[in-house]
C-alpha cells in the first residue's frame, strides 16, 4: 500500500525515464512555434523591466523536447540579441533521456536536477506543463473530517489523514500538491531576494475547488491512473490559488492567473502566426492559424490553461497581464 503522492511520483519517474512522453500527449510548444517565440518576447520585455541585468539566468523547468526554449532563443536572437548576450541558459530536468534530446536542441544550456539547484542571480524562468505532473495527495470528506487516498492493488483505499481542508460535501475529493507548493515557495523566496520573474503555464481552475482531477494518458487515450504504474503519464489540475499564496507568503508578488488565450493574444500570437503564414500555400497557412487557435480559443486550450507570474514586488505589470 502506498500513499497516492508516492505512487504518482514513482509512476511518473518510471514513465519519463522509459517513454517518449510526446507519443502520448502533445503540448503547446509542439503545436505551434509561435508559442515559444512569443514567450521569448515575454522574457525580453521582462528583462527590460528588470533593468537589463547582465548576466542573468534564463531557465526552463521541465523543457520536454526543448522546443519552447529553442523557439524562444531563435526569436530572441532576432529581436533581442542583448538578452542572448546576457543570459545563462539553465534547464531543470531529471529524465536522462529528455536531457539528451534537450542538449541536442539547446547545446549552450546547462542542466540541473531541481529548481533549488539553479545558480544564484536575477532569474527569468518559464515552466509549461511542468507542475501538472508533480505528485498530489487526495483527501476525501467523510463525516466531519477527512480520510486520505492510498493505492493498493490498482484501487484506492481510504486511510486516516494528518491533513485537513475547508469543510466540503460528504465524499468530496480535495487535492493537495505539496511539491508544487514547495516550488512556489522556493521561487517566491529566491525572486524576492535576487530579483526576476517566473511564468508558469499549466491547466487548472483560477480558484481552488474540490474535485478529483487525476488523469492518465496512454497513447493519446485516457487510461486508468492506478493500473500499470509507469506506462501512462499521470497529471492533475494545478491549484493556481495555492501556488500564488505560497509565493506571496515567501515575499514575492504574483500576477494572474490569466487565461492562456488572453495572455498569448496580448503577446501577439496571432500577429506572429500571420507573419509566419505569409507567402505559404493556403493549406499550410490555414494549418498555422488552426494551431494558434487551438492554443488560444476558450473552448480549446485558451481558458482551461492559465498563466501565473511570480515576480519581484518592484516589477510593474508584466506583458500579457494588463487588465
Ligand atoms: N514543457 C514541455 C514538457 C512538459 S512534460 C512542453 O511544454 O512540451 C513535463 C516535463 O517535466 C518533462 O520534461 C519531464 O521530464 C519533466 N519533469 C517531470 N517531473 C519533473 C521533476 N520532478 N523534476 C524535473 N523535471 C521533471
Amino acid at each position: 500500500m502506498e500513499r497516492l503522492d508516492r505512487f504518482m511520483a514513482r509512476a511518473n519517474a518510471a514513465y519519463y525515464a522509459t517513454h517518449d512522453p510526446f507519443a502520448d500527449f502533445t503540448t503547446a510548444p509542439e503545436i505551434a512555434q509561435a508559442f515559444g517565440e512569443v514567450l521569448g518576447a515575454w522574457a525580453a520585455i521582462t528583462w527590460q523591466l528588470m533593468g537589463r541585468p547582465s548576466p542573468f539566468i534564463l531557465a526552463e523547468a521541465g523543457p520536454g523536447r526543448g522546443t519552447l526554449m529553442a523557439d524562444a532563443q531563435r526569436a530572441l536572437a532576432r529581436v533581442a540579441p542583448d538578452v542572448v548576450a546576457a543570459q545563462r541558459l539553465i534547464l531543470v530536468e531529471t529524465s536522462p533521456r529528455l536531457r539528451e534530446v534537450q542538449a541536442a536542441a539547446l547545446p549552450h544550456a546547462t542542466h540541473v536536477d531541481t529548481i533549488e539547484a539553479i545558480p544564484p542571480g536575477p532569474l527569468i524562468l518559464l515552466a509549461n506543463e511542468f507542475l501538472d505532473a508533480l505528485p498530489i495527495r487526495q483527501l476525501v470528506r467523510r463525516g466531519a473530517g477527512w480520510r486520505e487516498r492510498w493505492v493498493a492493488g490498482g484501487t484506492f483505499i481510504e486511510q486516516p489523514s494528518d491533513l485537513a481542508a475547508a469543510a466540503a460535501a460528504e465524499g468530496a475529493v480535495v487535492e493537495i500538491c505539496e511539491s508544487a507548493r514547495a516550488i512556489a515557495t522556493q521561487l517566491g523566496a529566491r525572486i524576492a531576494r535576487e530579483g526576476g520573474a517566473a511564468l508558469v503555464l499549466d491547466y487548472g481552475p483560477a480558484a481552488s475547488a474540490p474535485g478529483d482531477s487525476l488523469q492518465a494518458l496512454r497513447a493519446g487515450q485516457r487510461a486508468d491512473p492506478l493500473a500499470d504504474p509507469g506506462a501512462a503519464d499521470l497529471t492533475a489540475h494545478v491549484d493556481f490559488a495555492a501556488l500564488a499564496e505560497a509565493a506571496r507568503s515567501a515575499g514575492a508578488a504574483t500576477q494572474g492567473p490569466e487565461a492562456q488565450g488572453l495572455l498569448l493574444a496580448r503577446l501577439g500570437l496571432f500577429q506572429r502566426t500571420d507573419r509566419l503564414a505569409r507567402g505559404l500555400p493556403p493549406r499550410q497557412a490555414a494549418a498555422l492559424l488552426d494551431a494558434a487557435r487551438r492554443l488560444a480559443e476558450p473552448d480549446q486550450m485558451g481558458r482551461l490553461f492559465k498563466a501565473l507570474a511570480i515576480c519581484h514586488p518592484c516589477l510593474p505589470t508584466l506583458a500579457g497581464f494588463e487588465t
